[in-house]
C-alpha cells in the first residue's frame, strides 16, 4: 500500500466559507463560497436557505465563471468611435460622472421628462424607483413589460397575488399540477425541488406547452398546445366544470365576488359595475333575508343566483353572469379542441382529474382563524390542485385575459390559498386597490408626484394629457395599454427615435442588453441607436448604459459606466421589492463584496447615489450633505416610511433587536453576514391560510410593515377595473376613437380569449408555425452565453422544427432553414425535435452573440451558428393608416407580444454563418483566452503553458 498513489475523497474547498446570494438568474438562492485566501475557490448551494436548500444548478455553480469572465468591462469608458462600432477609451470614475452628472442635472433642472431610465435584470428597483422618482421624470420602469406582466398584472387585479414571486404552489400537499408555459424561466430552484417532492408522493404533474422540454419532459402528461390558445384551452375545462357541477360553491359565495350584484341598468352611469352601498362595499343578495347586503356583512350568505330588481331594472349575481358565459357549446371540448391541437377527450379528462383530486381527495386542515366578518373557523378546506404559469402565457397579445383565465380556474375549485393549492408568499396578497396608482407629475427641479409603477383602477388613472396623449414615453398607463403596471421598456428605444410622444436627451439603461436579445426587431433597433438627422447628431443624443460586461449595448453607449460582478457588491433582496418568502415565512436577504474587485469598477447602485449626491436629489440630500455614503449605508439607514426600511430584520425597537418595523441599525448588515445572507420572518400560525380575510394575517402584516391597514377584498372573477375601461369605449365614453373598438372587446370583466393580435396581419395559410423562445436551465439571458463552462452546454442554438414539417420539407441532419416572418428573414441551422406542437418552431433564447461581444471569438460558434429570433420579431404592428404607431403589445397590460411571431420555413443552401450577420463591434476589454484553465486556489491563467495545463489537469 506505500506505492499507492494518494486520492483524498474530500479535499478541502477552502479556508474559509462566505455566504451571500446568487444572482446568476431571477431565483437568488444562497450560496456558500469556499475562499482560498482572497481568491473564490469553489461554489455550492446554502443548505439552510429558504429558497434552494443547497441545491445548486449549473448556472449557480458556473458563478465562479462569470466572476472571472474576460468580458468584464474594467474601467469607465468613454466613445471614441461611431456609436455600435465598440470603439473606447477608458476614463476616469471622475470625468465619467461630471460628464453624467452635468448632464442629467441639466435635464433636471429644465426638463426632466428627457431622462429615460430603464433597467434591466435589476434586482434592486425599490431603488433605482426611487431614485427616478427623486429625480423628477416619468420615464422609469425595469424589464417587466417584455417579460411577463401579463401573469403579474392578472394575478394582482384577480386575486391581489401571482405566480412566481407572490404565489407558490402548496408542494407538500398537491396531489395534480398544471403548469402552464414554463421552460426554465424564474421559478428555478424551487421548481425543481417541488416537483421532486410532487413525484416522491407520486402526485400527477400536467404540463401545458407546446414545446417537451426542461420541467414539460418530466411532466405525467404532456399537452402539446398551440401557442396563444391556452386561455381557450382553459375556458374550455371552465365550461366541462361549471357543467358538471364541480365547483366549490362555498368558496366562491364566502371569498369571490361570484354573489356579488351586477348593475344591469343600461342607462345607469354604472352599468356593468358591482352594486354598492354608500360605503362603496359591493353588495349581494343575501339569502336569508332576501335582501342586498355587502358583500363583508357579518352573517351575510351571499346567494350565487340571486337577481334583484329595483327601479325597473334586474341586478344579477356575477356567477350567473358567469353560467350565462362559459357553459356556452362554444366552450365545449369538441369545439375548442381543433383550435388548440388538442385531443377533446384530453380537455375532457383533465377537466375529469381536476374535479376528482379537488373534491374527491379533499381535506378540513385543522387551523383556527378569524375571517374579517368577525367569524371564527376551526378548519380549511384542502383543495389539492395546484397551478404555475409563466411566459408561455404571459408573452402573448391575448396573455393578460389568459392568465386571468387560469386564477378564474383556480377560484372555482376554491383552491387559492389553501392547503394542496397555491399559497400566497408575504407581503402579499395586497389586492390592486392597496397598491399605488401610477404618477407621471414632473416639473423641473422638483421630484415626481408619487410613485411611477401603480394599478390603475379606470380611466381617471391614466397617464395621459387632456388630448389622450401619453405622458410617458413608454405610453405606459395609456389608453393603448391602461393596465401596464410594469411599463414598456420594448417601446422605448422606437419611441424615442420616432420622438413620439416626445423626443428625449439622455437613454440611461441598467443591466439591459437593449441592442440585442432585450429587444425586438434588433437589426432596425441597432440603427436607431446610432443614426443622426440630418445636422448630424444622434436622433436619441446621450446614451450612458451601466454594465457589468461588454455586451452588445455597451458599443452604443457614449459613457459606460462598468458595474461589479454579484460577488463584489452589496445587493438587497428586500421585501419592499421581489420577496423570496415562501408561503410559511417572509424572507430578505442581502449580497456582499465577498471579494474585492480587481478592476476600476463600481457597483451601480453606489454609483446612483453618487450621482444622486452631485445633482442635490432630495432623500440623497439633506441640509447640503449626503445622506448616505454607499448602498450599503442606504441599505441599513434608509427608511420608505417611519421604521419600515429595505431590510426587515435586525431593527432597532425600544426593547432591542426585532424584525419588521423599527429603527434603523447601523450593524444590520453584519448581522446578516454573521447569520449566512438571509433572514425569515414565520408567518403565525392563525395567519397561514386565507389570508386575504384572515385578520391574524393583517395584524401581522401591518405589524412587520407589509401594510398600514387592512385591505381585504373579494377575489374579483368579475373585473370592475376593465369594465371601467370597457365602459369608456361604449358610446359616449373618453376613449379615443382609434381605441374604442379594441378596447370593448379587450377589456371584458370576465375572461375572454381572441386571437394573438399578430394573425390579424399575418395571413395564417403563409406563415402557418408560431415560433417561439424557451430559456435553458443552463442559462440566464445573454448572461450565460459568454460563461466558459455554460457555453459548453449551449454553445449553438437550432431552430427546432416539428416532425410534419420536417418531413413535408425533407429536412436531413445539418440544414440550414430560411425563416421569415411579415416583418423580416433570418437563415440558419435546423434540428428535429418530435415533442413539439406541429404548428410550432422554437430555439433556445440569446445563445447568439454579435460578433466582437461578450469578448469571445468572432468565429465562435454563438457569433456564426447562433442567432437571434428577435430580427423578425417587430415591436410595432404593420401601419394601419390611422397615423399610430401601435405596439406589438397586449392592449391591456403593454406586455410584448414575443410569442405571436409567425413564420414560413423553407430548406436552403448551408452558408457559412447565419443570417443575418451584423458587423463585428470592436471589444473594449479584448477577447478572452483560447482556454482557461484554472485550479482551486489559482487565478485563471490568460494563456496557460503545456506544463500548466497538464497540472491543472492531473493536480
Ligand atoms: S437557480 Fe441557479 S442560477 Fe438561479 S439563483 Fe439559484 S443557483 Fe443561482
Amino acid at each position: 500500500m506505500k506505492d499507492s498513489p494518494h486520492f483524498d475523497p474530500a479535499p478541502r474547498l477552502g479556508d474559509e466559507v462566505r455566504k451571500t446570494t446568487c444572482y446568476m438568474c431571477a431565483c437568488r438562492c444562497g450560496i456558500d463560497v469556499h475562499m482560498k485566501g482572497e481568491e473564490i475557490a469553489y461554489i455550492e448551494g446554502n443548505r439552510d436557505h429558504p429558497i434552494n436548500k443547497g441545491v445548486l444548478c449549473a448556472k449557480g455553480a458556473a458563478g465562479i465563471m462569470q466572476h472571472t469572465s474576460a468580458a468584464r468591462l474594467r474601467a469607465p469608458l468613454k466613445r471614441v468611435g461611431e456609436r455600435g462600432e465598440g470603439k473606447f477609451q477608458e476614463i476616469t470614475w471622475d470625468e465619467a460622472l461630471t460628464t453624467v452628472a452635468d448632464r442629467l442635472s441639466h435635464i433636471r433642472a429644465t426638463d426632466p421628462k428627457k431622462l429615460a431610465f430603464f433597467t434591466g435584470r435589476d434586482q434592486s428597483q425599490s431603488f433605482t424607483g426611487f431614485w427616478a422618482q427623486q429625480f423628477g421624470t416619468p420615464n422609469y420602469a425595469a424589464h417587466g413589460g417584455f417579460c411577463s406582466v401579463n401573469m403579474a398584472a392578472a394575478g394582482i387585479y384577480t386575486i391581489g397575488g401571482a405566480f412566481w414571486e407572490f404565489m407558490s404552489p402548496d408542494w407538500e400537499n398537491a396531489q395534480l399540477f398544471l403548469l402552464f408555459g414554463t421552460a426554465e424561466d424564474h421559478d428555478s430552484n424551487p421548481i425543481k425541488l417541488g416537483l421532486a417532492k410532487l413525484k416522491e408522493r407520486g402526485a400527477k404533474v400536467i404540463a401545458v406547452n407546446p414545446i417537451r422540454t426542461g420541467y414539460n419532459a418530466i411532466a405525467d402528461e404532456w399537452v402539446g398546445i398551440t401557442p396563444g390558445t391556452d386561455g381557450l384551452f382553459v375556458l374550455s375545462l371552465i365550461h366541462c366544470l361549471l357543467r358538471s357541477g364541480k365547483v366549490d360553491l362555498d368558496y366562491l359565495a364566502r371569498w369571490t365576488n361570484a354573489g356579488c350584484l351586477v348593475d344591469g341598468d343600461p342607462k345607469s352611469p354604472t352599468h356593468g359595475l358591482l352594486l354598492k352601498d354608500d360605503r362603496g362595499t359591493p353588495l349581494v343578495l343575501d339569502r336569508a333575508t332576501r335582501k342586498p347586503r355587502p358583500w363583508d356583512a357579518a352573517g351575510v350568505k351571499p346567494d350565487l343566483s340571486g337577481r334583484y330588481r329595483r327601479a325597473g331594472a334586474t341586478h344579477r349575481s356575477v356567477f350567473l353572469h358567469i353560467a350565462d358565459r362559459y357553459l356556452s357549446e362554444d366552450y365545449a371540448p369538441e369545439r375548442i379542441g381543433p383550435k388548440c391541437g388538442i385531443d377533446p377527450a384530453q380537455i375532457h379528462r383533465i377537466a375529469a382529474d381536476l374535479a376528482h383530486t379537488a373534491f374527491d381527495q379533499s381535506w378540513q386542515h385543522k387551523q383556527d382563524w378569524t375571517d374579517m366578518r368577525g367569524q371564527r373557523h376551526t378548519h380549511v378546506t384542502a383543495r389539492p390542485v395546484a397551478m404555475h404559469a409563466m411566459r408561455g402565457i404571459s408573452a402573448h397579445s391575448n396573455g393578460f385575459q389568459t392568465a386571468r383565465a387560469i386564477h378564474f380556474l383556480q377560484l372555482l375549485l376554491g383552491s387559492i390559498d389553501v392547503p394542496g393549492g397555491s399559497r400566497f408568499k408575504p407581503p402579499y396578497p395586497k389586492p390592486a386597490h392597496a397598491h399605488p396608482r401610477p404618477h407621471a407629475g414632473c416639473k423641473p427641479g422638483q421630484p415626481l408626484d408619487g410613485p411611477h409603477l401603480g394599478f390603475p383602477q379606470g380611466p381617471e388613472d391614466l397617464l395621459v394629457e387632456a388630448d389622450g396623449t401619453p405622458k410617458r414615453l413608454d405610453k405606459a398607463f395609456s389608453w393603448e395599454n391602461p393596465l401596464s403596471i410594469h411599463g414598456l421598456m420594448h417601446m422605448v428605444i422606437s419611441n424615442a427615435y420616432a420622438g413620439d410622444p416626445y423626443e428625449i436627451d439622455t437613454l440611461f439603461l441598467y443591466m439591459a442588453n437593449m441592442a440585442w436579445n432585450s429587444t425586438m426587431n434588433t437589426s432596425q433597433v441597432m440603427g436607431m441607436l446610432s443614426d443622426k438627422d440630418e445636422d448630424g447628431n444622434h436622433v436619441i443624443p446621450f446614451i450612458v448604459c451601466a454594465d457589468a460586461y461588454s455586451s452588445e449595448i455597451v458599443a452604443y453607449a457614449d459613457i459606460v459606466l462598468p458595474d461589479t460582478t454579484y460577488l463584489e457588491r452589496h445587493d438587497c433582496i428586500s421585501l419592499l421589492d421581489r420577496p423570496i418568502s415562501e408561503p410559511d415565512h417572509a424572507a430578505d436577504a442581502i449580497r456582499w463584496p465577498v471579494v474585492a474587485p480587481d478592476r476600476d469598477v463600481r457597483p451601480f447602485q453606489t454609483v446612483l447615489i453618487d450621482l444622486a449626491n452631485r445633482m442635490g436629489l432630495p432623500g440623497f440630500v439633506a441640509d447640503g450633505q449626503p445622506l448616505y455614503a454607499d448602498y450599503a449605508d442606504y441599505m441599513a439607514n434608509h427608511e420608505r416610511r417611519p421604521g419600515v426600511g429595505p431590510l426587515a430584520g435586525w431593527r432597532i425597537a425600544e426593547t432591542g433587536l426585532t424584525d419588521g418595523r423599527g429603527q434603523p441599525n447601523g450593524g444590520q448588515i453584519d448581522q446578516y453576514i454573521k447569520h449566512g445572507g438571509f433572514k425569515t420572518y414565520e408567518v403565525p400560525q392563525a395567519a397561514r391560510y386565507m389570508k386575504t380575510f384572515n385578520t391574524a394575517w393583517w395584524d401581522w402584516s401591518q405589524q412587520m410593515g407589509f401594510t398600514d391597514a387592512p385591505a381585504p377584498a373579494p377575489f374579483a372573477l368579475w373585473s370592475e377595473p376593465l369594465r371601467r375601461f370597457q365602459m369608456a369605449a361604449e358610446d359616449g365614453g373618453p376613449c379615443p376613437e382609434p381605441y374604442r373598438a379594441r378596447m370593448r372587446l379587450t377589456h371584458d370583466p370576465l375572461p375572454i380569449w381572441y386571437a394573438p393580435l399578430e394573425d390579424g396581419h399575418a395571413d395564417p395559410y403563409e406563415y402557418p408555425y408560431y415560433a417561439l423562445t424557451q430559456r435553458p436551465a443552463a442559462m440566464y439571458h445573454s448572461w450565460g452565453g459568454q460563461n466558459v463552462w455554460l457555453r459548453q452546454i449551449h454553445g449553438r442554438n437550432p431552430l427546432y422544427l416539428p416532425t410534419k414539417l420536417w418531413e413535408k420539407c425533407k429536412f436531413q441532419d445539418g440544414d440550414w432553414a430560411r425563416v421569415a416572418s411579415v416583418h423580416g428573414e433570418i437563415t440558419v441551422p435546423v434540428a428535429h425535435m418530435a415533442a413539439l406542437n406541429e404548428n410550432t418552431v422554437w430555439t433556445w433564447n440569446a445563445v447568439g452573440k454579435r460578433r466582437g461581444a461578450w469578448a469571445l471569438s468572432p468565429k465562435a460558434p454563438e457569433a456564426t451558428k447562433g442567432f437571434l429570433l428577435n430580427h423578425i420579431i417587430h415591436e410595432l404592428h404593420p401601419e394601419k393608416g390611422d397615423g399610430l404607431r401601435w405596439s406589438n403589445s397586449d392592449p391591456i397590460t403593454g406586455q410584448a407580444a414575443w410569442f405571436d411571431c409567425r413564420v414560413k420555413v423553407e430548406k436552403v443552401k448551408a452558408p457559412k454563418v447565419s443570417h443575418p450577420a451584423i458587423v463585428r463591434q470592436d471589444s473594449p476589454v479584448g477577447q478572452g483566452p483560447a482556454i482557461v484553465a484554472r485550479h482551486t486556489g489559482a487565478a485563471a491563467d490568460p494563456a496557460p503553458s503545456l506544463l500548466d495545463r497538464l497540472k491543472a489537469r492531473f493536480l
